[in-house]
Protein backbone atom coordinates (compact mmCIF):
# COMPACT_ATOMS: atom_id res chain seq x y z
CA UNK A 1 0.00 0.00 0.00
CA UNK A 2 1.34 3.66 0.50
CA UNK A 3 0.09 4.09 -3.17
CA UNK A 4 -1.57 7.54 -3.33
CA UNK A 5 -3.51 9.52 -6.08
CA UNK A 6 -2.18 12.60 -7.03
CA UNK A 7 -4.25 15.65 -8.66
CA UNK A 8 -2.78 18.38 -10.49
CA UNK A 9 -4.70 21.60 -10.90
CA UNK A 10 -3.46 23.50 -14.56
CA UNK A 11 -4.63 26.93 -14.00
CA UNK A 12 -5.38 29.94 -16.06
CA UNK A 13 -3.20 32.66 -14.70
CA UNK A 14 0.62 33.22 -14.28
CA UNK A 15 0.44 34.08 -10.77
CA UNK A 16 -2.06 33.84 -8.00
CA UNK A 17 -0.98 36.21 -5.58
CA UNK A 18 -3.60 38.50 -7.20
CA UNK A 19 -6.95 38.48 -5.27
CA UNK A 20 -9.54 36.50 -8.11
CA UNK A 21 -6.46 34.84 -10.13
CA UNK A 22 -7.14 32.14 -8.11
CA UNK A 23 -10.82 31.04 -8.36
CA UNK A 24 -13.12 30.01 -10.59
CA UNK A 25 -15.71 32.66 -11.90
CA UNK A 26 -16.80 34.90 -10.04
CA UNK A 27 -17.85 33.03 -6.89
CA UNK A 28 -15.96 33.30 -3.56
CA UNK A 29 -15.13 30.01 -3.71
CA UNK A 30 -11.41 29.66 -4.55
CA UNK A 31 -9.24 26.94 -6.61
CA UNK A 32 -8.17 25.65 -3.22
CA UNK A 33 -11.41 24.80 -1.76
CA UNK A 34 -12.95 23.05 -4.90
CA UNK A 35 -9.50 21.16 -4.85
CA UNK A 36 -10.00 20.26 -1.16
CA UNK A 37 -13.87 19.07 -1.66
CA UNK A 38 -12.57 17.05 -4.86
CA UNK A 39 -10.01 15.59 -3.06
CA UNK A 40 -11.74 14.45 -0.19
CA UNK A 41 -14.48 12.93 -2.01
CA UNK A 42 -12.14 10.96 -4.25
CA UNK A 43 -10.79 9.64 -1.26
CA UNK A 44 -13.92 8.50 0.08
CA UNK A 45 -15.08 6.92 -3.23
CA UNK A 46 -11.47 5.09 -3.29
CA UNK A 47 -11.66 4.57 0.18
CA UNK A 48 -8.87 3.79 1.80
CA UNK A 49 -6.13 5.31 -0.47
CA UNK A 50 -5.11 8.90 -0.15
CA UNK A 51 -4.86 11.36 -2.61
CA UNK A 52 -2.69 14.42 -2.68
CA UNK A 53 -3.27 17.76 -4.35
CA UNK A 54 -0.04 19.03 -6.10
CA UNK A 55 0.32 22.43 -6.29
CA UNK A 56 -1.63 24.74 -9.04
CA UNK A 57 0.16 24.78 -12.32
CA UNK A 58 0.28 27.74 -14.90
CA UNK A 59 -0.97 27.12 -18.05
CA UNK A 60 2.51 28.75 -19.33
CA UNK A 61 4.80 26.56 -17.28
CA UNK A 62 3.30 23.37 -19.42
CA UNK A 63 4.23 24.74 -22.75
CA UNK A 64 0.88 23.18 -24.03
CA UNK A 65 -0.10 24.45 -27.44
CA UNK A 66 -3.43 26.66 -27.60
CA UNK A 67 -5.74 28.13 -29.94
CA UNK A 68 -9.42 29.52 -29.85
CA UNK A 69 -11.78 27.39 -31.80
CA UNK A 70 -13.32 28.64 -34.59
CA UNK A 71 -16.72 27.45 -33.92
CA UNK A 72 -17.19 28.24 -29.93
CA UNK A 73 -14.35 31.06 -29.94
CA UNK A 74 -13.10 29.99 -26.58
CA UNK A 75 -9.28 29.65 -25.14
CA UNK A 76 -8.51 25.72 -25.53
CA UNK A 77 -5.58 23.61 -24.29
CA UNK A 78 -3.27 20.80 -26.14
CA UNK A 79 -4.47 17.35 -24.06
CA UNK A 80 -1.21 15.63 -24.87
CA UNK A 81 1.35 18.49 -24.46
CA UNK A 82 -0.54 18.23 -20.98
CA UNK A 83 -0.18 14.62 -20.62
CA UNK A 84 3.30 14.83 -21.30
CA UNK A 85 4.11 17.49 -18.80
CA UNK A 86 2.26 15.35 -16.38
CA UNK A 87 4.26 12.17 -17.11
CA UNK A 88 7.42 14.41 -15.69
CA UNK A 89 5.66 15.70 -12.50
CA UNK A 90 4.15 11.62 -11.42
CA UNK A 91 6.49 10.85 -8.47
CA UNK A 92 8.06 7.61 -9.11
CA UNK A 93 7.52 5.25 -6.15
CA UNK A 94 3.93 6.10 -4.28
CA UNK A 95 1.60 7.09 -7.31
CA UNK A 96 -0.52 5.16 -8.88
CA UNK A 97 -1.93 7.96 -11.11
CA UNK A 98 -1.59 11.37 -11.65
CA UNK A 99 -4.97 13.15 -12.76
CA UNK A 100 -4.34 16.92 -13.84
CA UNK A 101 -7.88 18.73 -13.87
CA UNK A 102 -8.53 22.13 -15.55
CA UNK A 103 -11.52 24.97 -16.41
CA UNK A 104 -10.03 25.67 -19.71
CA UNK A 105 -10.84 23.49 -22.62
CA UNK A 106 -9.58 20.65 -24.31
CA UNK A 107 -8.65 19.87 -27.93
CA UNK A 108 -6.63 16.52 -28.92
CA UNK A 109 -5.73 17.85 -32.77
CA UNK A 110 -6.20 20.68 -34.89
CA UNK A 111 -8.57 18.85 -36.79
CA UNK A 112 -10.78 17.99 -33.37
CA UNK A 113 -13.19 20.18 -31.89
CA UNK A 114 -12.75 19.70 -28.18
CA UNK A 115 -12.82 16.57 -25.94
CA UNK A 116 -13.46 16.46 -22.43
CA UNK A 117 -10.85 14.32 -21.69
CA UNK A 118 -7.47 12.01 -22.57
CA UNK A 119 -5.92 9.75 -20.31
CA UNK A 120 -2.61 6.93 -20.43
CA UNK A 121 -4.43 3.62 -18.81
CA UNK A 122 -0.75 2.12 -18.92
CA UNK A 123 0.95 5.21 -17.40
CA UNK A 124 -2.26 5.86 -15.39
CA UNK A 125 -2.30 9.66 -16.16
CA UNK A 126 -4.71 11.74 -17.35
CA UNK A 127 -6.28 15.02 -18.42
CA UNK A 128 -9.76 16.55 -18.01
CA UNK A 129 -11.60 19.20 -18.52
CA UNK A 130 -14.80 20.86 -16.64
CA UNK A 131 -15.05 24.09 -19.19
CA UNK A 132 -18.00 22.70 -20.85
CA UNK A 133 -19.94 22.11 -17.48
CA UNK A 134 -20.71 25.67 -17.41
CA UNK A 135 -24.66 25.66 -17.85
CA UNK A 136 -23.54 28.65 -20.24
CA UNK A 137 -20.77 27.18 -22.17
CA UNK A 138 -23.27 26.47 -24.79
CA UNK A 139 -25.53 29.45 -24.89
CA UNK A 140 -24.52 32.52 -26.99
CA UNK A 141 -24.08 34.59 -23.69
CA UNK A 142 -21.04 32.61 -22.98
CA UNK A 143 -18.51 34.77 -21.24
CA UNK A 144 -15.61 32.47 -22.22
CA UNK A 145 -16.22 33.46 -25.96
CA UNK A 146 -13.05 36.09 -26.94
CA UNK A 147 -14.28 38.19 -29.82
CA UNK A 148 -12.01 39.23 -33.08
CA UNK A 149 -8.95 37.05 -31.98
CA UNK A 150 -7.99 35.13 -35.71
CA UNK A 151 -4.37 34.34 -34.72
CA UNK A 152 -3.32 33.74 -31.59
CA UNK A 153 0.71 34.29 -31.18
CA UNK A 154 2.51 30.97 -30.09
CA UNK A 155 4.28 31.72 -27.08
CA UNK A 156 2.25 34.27 -25.74
CA UNK A 157 0.40 32.64 -22.74
CA UNK A 158 -1.06 36.50 -21.71
CA UNK A 159 -4.19 35.54 -22.96
CA UNK A 160 -4.91 33.49 -20.37
CA UNK A 161 -4.59 36.09 -17.64
CA UNK A 162 -7.84 36.82 -16.60
CA UNK A 163 -9.51 34.31 -18.75
CA UNK A 164 -12.88 33.47 -18.17
CA UNK A 165 -13.30 30.38 -16.05
CA UNK A 166 -16.99 28.48 -14.89
CA UNK A 167 -18.72 29.66 -11.36
CA UNK A 168 -18.32 27.16 -8.60
CA UNK A 169 -21.91 25.58 -8.17
CA UNK A 170 -23.22 22.19 -6.64
CA UNK A 171 -24.02 21.40 -10.07
CA UNK A 172 -20.68 21.89 -11.70
CA UNK A 173 -19.13 20.27 -7.99
CA UNK A 174 -21.42 17.11 -8.97
CA UNK A 175 -20.65 16.83 -12.36
CA UNK A 176 -16.63 17.18 -11.45
CA UNK A 177 -16.92 14.35 -8.72
CA UNK A 178 -18.64 11.85 -11.12
CA UNK A 179 -16.23 12.37 -14.15
CA UNK A 180 -13.23 12.33 -11.57
CA UNK A 181 -14.27 9.34 -9.86
CA UNK A 182 -15.52 7.86 -13.12
CA UNK A 183 -12.12 8.77 -15.08
CA UNK A 184 -10.08 7.10 -12.24
CA UNK A 185 -12.12 4.13 -12.63
CA UNK A 186 -10.87 3.43 -15.92
CA UNK A 187 -7.36 3.80 -14.40
CA UNK A 188 -8.01 1.09 -11.86
CA UNK A 189 -8.93 -0.91 -15.09
CA UNK A 190 -13.09 -0.40 -14.80
CA UNK A 191 -14.63 -0.91 -18.21
CA UNK A 192 -17.83 0.88 -19.23
CA UNK A 193 -20.78 -0.56 -17.42
CA UNK A 194 -23.25 -2.27 -19.02
CA UNK A 195 -25.23 -3.74 -16.33
CA UNK A 196 -26.98 -1.45 -14.10
CA UNK A 197 -27.11 2.62 -13.57
CA UNK A 198 -23.60 3.21 -12.59
CA UNK A 199 -21.04 5.87 -12.51
CA UNK A 200 -18.96 3.88 -14.98
CA UNK A 201 -21.57 3.61 -17.80
CA UNK A 202 -20.24 5.14 -20.87
CA UNK A 203 -21.42 8.70 -22.04
CA UNK A 204 -21.43 10.43 -25.42
CA UNK A 205 -22.72 14.00 -24.04
CA UNK A 206 -23.48 15.90 -20.74
CA UNK A 207 -26.86 14.92 -20.68
CA UNK A 208 -26.16 11.42 -20.76
CA UNK A 209 -23.38 11.92 -18.50
CA UNK A 210 -26.47 13.66 -16.27
CA UNK A 211 -28.14 10.75 -16.19
CA UNK A 212 -25.65 8.67 -14.83
CA UNK A 213 -25.74 7.73 -10.28
CA UNK A 214 -23.09 9.58 -8.51
CA UNK A 215 -21.65 6.55 -7.32
CA UNK A 216 -21.04 2.58 -8.39
CA UNK A 217 -23.65 -0.15 -9.57
CA UNK A 218 -22.79 -3.37 -7.16
CA UNK A 219 -20.99 -4.97 -9.38
CA UNK A 220 -18.61 -2.20 -10.10
CA UNK A 221 -18.06 -1.91 -6.50
CA UNK A 222 -17.38 -5.65 -5.94
CA UNK A 223 -14.30 -4.87 -8.88
CA UNK A 224 -13.25 -1.55 -7.05
CA UNK A 225 -13.65 -3.62 -3.68
CA UNK A 226 -11.37 -6.15 -5.15
CA UNK A 227 -9.17 -3.69 -6.04
CA UNK A 228 -8.57 -1.35 -3.47
CA UNK A 229 -10.19 -3.61 -0.04
CA UNK A 230 -12.15 -1.05 1.62
CA UNK A 231 -14.90 -2.32 3.85
CA UNK A 232 -18.20 -1.47 2.01
CA UNK A 233 -19.90 0.09 4.93
CA UNK A 234 -16.69 2.42 5.90
CA UNK A 235 -17.02 3.40 2.33
CA UNK A 236 -20.50 4.64 1.83
CA UNK A 237 -19.95 6.33 5.42
CA UNK A 238 -16.92 8.45 4.38
CA UNK A 239 -19.39 9.15 1.04
CA UNK A 240 -22.24 10.39 3.41
CA UNK A 241 -19.93 11.98 5.56
CA UNK A 242 -18.71 13.82 2.75
CA UNK A 243 -21.94 15.21 1.85
CA UNK A 244 -23.07 15.94 5.89
CA UNK A 245 -19.61 17.80 6.49
CA UNK A 246 -20.00 22.06 5.23
CA UNK A 247 -18.36 24.18 7.11
CA UNK A 248 -15.98 22.34 8.94
CA UNK A 249 -12.25 23.99 9.14
CA UNK A 250 -14.16 27.11 8.22
CA UNK A 251 -12.45 30.20 9.77
CA UNK A 252 -14.73 30.85 12.93
CA UNK A 253 -13.85 34.63 12.99
CA UNK A 254 -15.88 34.86 9.64
CA UNK A 255 -19.01 36.24 9.18
CA UNK A 256 -22.05 34.68 7.98
CA UNK A 257 -22.41 36.03 4.84
CA UNK A 258 -18.84 34.85 4.37
CA UNK A 259 -19.43 31.47 6.14
CA UNK A 260 -21.95 30.99 3.11
CA UNK A 261 -19.50 31.76 -0.16
CA UNK A 262 -17.21 29.13 1.37
CA UNK A 263 -19.73 26.18 2.25
CA UNK A 264 -19.64 23.35 0.02
CA UNK A 265 -22.63 23.24 -2.15
CA UNK A 266 -24.16 20.40 -2.15
CA UNK A 267 -27.48 20.28 -2.87
CA UNK A 268 -27.61 18.76 -6.24
CA UNK A 269 -26.14 15.76 -4.00
CA UNK A 270 -29.33 15.06 -2.67
CA UNK A 271 -31.13 12.45 -4.11
CA UNK A 272 -27.07 10.66 -4.09
CA UNK A 273 -27.60 11.23 -0.60
CA UNK A 274 -30.68 9.16 -0.13
CA UNK A 275 -29.37 6.29 -2.52
CA UNK A 276 -26.16 6.28 -0.12
CA UNK A 277 -28.58 6.28 3.21
CA UNK A 278 -30.84 3.49 1.58
CA UNK A 279 -27.58 1.51 1.30
CA UNK A 280 -26.13 1.89 4.70
CA UNK A 281 -29.64 0.94 6.04
CA UNK A 282 -29.83 -2.26 4.32
CA UNK A 283 -26.11 -3.62 5.28
CA UNK A 284 -26.86 -2.61 8.60
CA UNK A 285 -29.94 -4.69 9.53
ZN1 LIG B 1 -15.50 6.21 -19.65
ZN1 LIG C 1 -21.44 -0.71 -12.87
Amino acid sequence: MGKSLKVACIQKAERITAVGDGSFGDTKVSTEDYMKWLKDYCEAFYYGLSVKILEPIPVSHTGCGFRVNEYTCNLQIHAGDLLKYLKKKKPKEDAFCIVGITMIDLYPRESWNFVFGQASLTEGMGIFSFARYDSDFYSASYKGRLQNIKKLPSADYSIFDGYYTPAINSMLLLRSCKTLTHEIGHIFGLHHCQWLQCVMQGSNHLEESDRRPLDLCPICLRKLQSAVGFHIVERYQALLGWMDEDSSGIDAELGNEAKMGLLKPVEAFKECREWVLKCLDVLQK
